[in-house]
């Protein structure tokens, strides 16, 4: 059986560029609410006038005009705001069906079915120019914006250059990234294709109705309106084009599918639940894998999946294909990628996922997550660094644990794994 190693990140980091979904801080109002920095605050330069100054500098080297400079980066006060929700996003985990229950309801299935009539001409048209089906790209805008009602919520939206500007002196874990897009979001301005007024994004600076960054918006934002204006924060063609361009841009399959939820044979070898060995449609057949839906069957013999069961063997499980992948692109949260995914296929009037989540299973906190790691170590599996984050690595060498001693080898961390692992020392 010919199969091949393919990495590819299933559970990303805790901090997500994008999504609204992701932000309930800024949502709920920000969990800082005064103006004024707080103390605790470490700017990268001394202070966020000196740091200012820095980032004034490199973009002065990238050829930004000093006009945009002076307009709309120097002067600006920091957002306090924006760091909090930083900090509060890397302790935040919640489990992955928490994800889907909040974004594929019934109300955004029968929205997103509206949005599918009110704007079909133009969505035939860009599936037409770009191969990229309709139901993913209003999957993705219902996700990333609520259909852009988020973009309304004044609590929400933030002006992106101060918002980046602040990530970029006050993050210093991830600095670089953030200075990067600042500059790309001081020539986005430079450019003129939006007022300064409406130039606004999430605390991450994620931008318009799906969320582009600025530097995608730089690589892959088109007008498909032809106003000569590629405007994704007022023009639905202009936002869910872009979205398709980058999507074919990221290796989109056109005509497949992203995946299909599987049910798995009795007594199969949970070994073969990877996440990263990927086999064709027709190999998994032969293993006893059926889709769990028939009128979601991938049709290709020949394509490859692998198989991932994001909760352990008594959740659901998932073969995950080529279009996964480019979802993931978007955003390299699995919980994120599995819920557009689904909500793409309930808008094509599919079912809901036929298992259930493991719901009643008892969740490990942060610091249990490290206890585990630091345990399979211990014990000759190495995790890659005890950091408290349940990654490939990890899932790795749970596996090989479970497999070492009897267990079912799905790679699921809970507490009945903890438990286990600490009463054999
Ligand atoms: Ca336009």
């Amino acid at each position: 059986m010919q199969s091949r190693k393919r990495r590819f990140i299933l559970v990303g980091p805790a901090l997500v560029a994008g999504a609204f979904v992701s932000d309930p801080i800024v949502a709920a109002g920000g969990a800082v609410s005064s103006n004024e920095a707080s103390p605790a605050i470490t700017w990268a330069s001394g202070s966020f006038e000196v740091c200012l100054q820095e980032l004034a500098s490199t973009a002065r080297d990238r050829d930004v005009p000093q006009g945009v400079i002076t307009e709309r980066l120097l002067g600006l006060a920091a957002d306090p705001d924006v760091l909090a929700a930083t900090r509060n996003q890397a302790e935040f985990e919640k489990p992955i069906w928490a994800y889907l229950d909040a974004g594929v309801t019934e109300a955004r299935i029968r929205e997103g079915q509206q949005k599918l009539q009110e704007w079909a001409l133009t969505l035939e048209g860009i599936e037409h120019r770009f191969g990229i089906d309709r139901y993913t790209l209003v999957a993705f805008w219902g996700v990333e914006s609520s259909y852009g009602a988020v973009l309304d919520n004044a609590s929400v939206v933030r002006p992106v250059i101060r918002s980046l500007a602040t990530l970029a002196c006050g993050d210093a874990s991830r600095s670089g990234y953030w200075r990067d897009e600042l500059i790309a979001a001081l020539q986005i301005s430079g450019n003129g294709d939006v007022a300064p007024e409406r130039f606004t994004g999430s605390w991450a600076g994620a931008m318009g109705h799906t969320q582009f960054m600025p530097r995608v918006y730089l690589a892959q934002a088109v007008d498909f309106d032809g106003d000569g204006n590629r405007d994704i924060w007022t023009s639905v063609p202009d936002a869910l084009a872009s979205t398709a361009n980058y999507l074919k841009a990221t290796g989109w399959q056109p005509g497949e599918r992203w995946g299909a939820e599987v049910v798995l044979p009795e007594g199969f070898d949970y070994a073969l639940a990877d996440e990263v060995t990927e086999r064709s449609l027709s190999e998994w057949r032969q293993l006893g894998v059926r889709p769990a839906n028939a009128s979601l069957a991938p049709t290709s013999d020949t394509t490859r999946a692998t198989l991932v069961l994001p909760m352990g063997a008594r959740g659901p499980a998932f073969l995950l294909m080529q279009n996964f992948r480019a979802i993931l692109r978007y955003n390299t949260a699995l919980a994120y990628a599995l819920t557009v995914a689904h909500l793409s296929d309930r808008l094509r009037g599919a079912p809901a996922l036929a298992r259930d989540w493991p719901r009643s299973d008892v969740f490990l906190t942060l610091e249990e997550r490290r206890d585990l790691q630091t345990r399979l170590t211990e014990r000759g599996y190495p995790v890659g660094g005890i950091d408290g984050k349940v990654g490939p690595r990890t899932r790795a060498a749970i596996r090989a644990y479970q497999a070492a001693i009897g267990l079912p080898p799905d790679g699921y961390a809970d507490a009945s794994l903890l438990t286990r692992i600490k009463a054999a020392p």
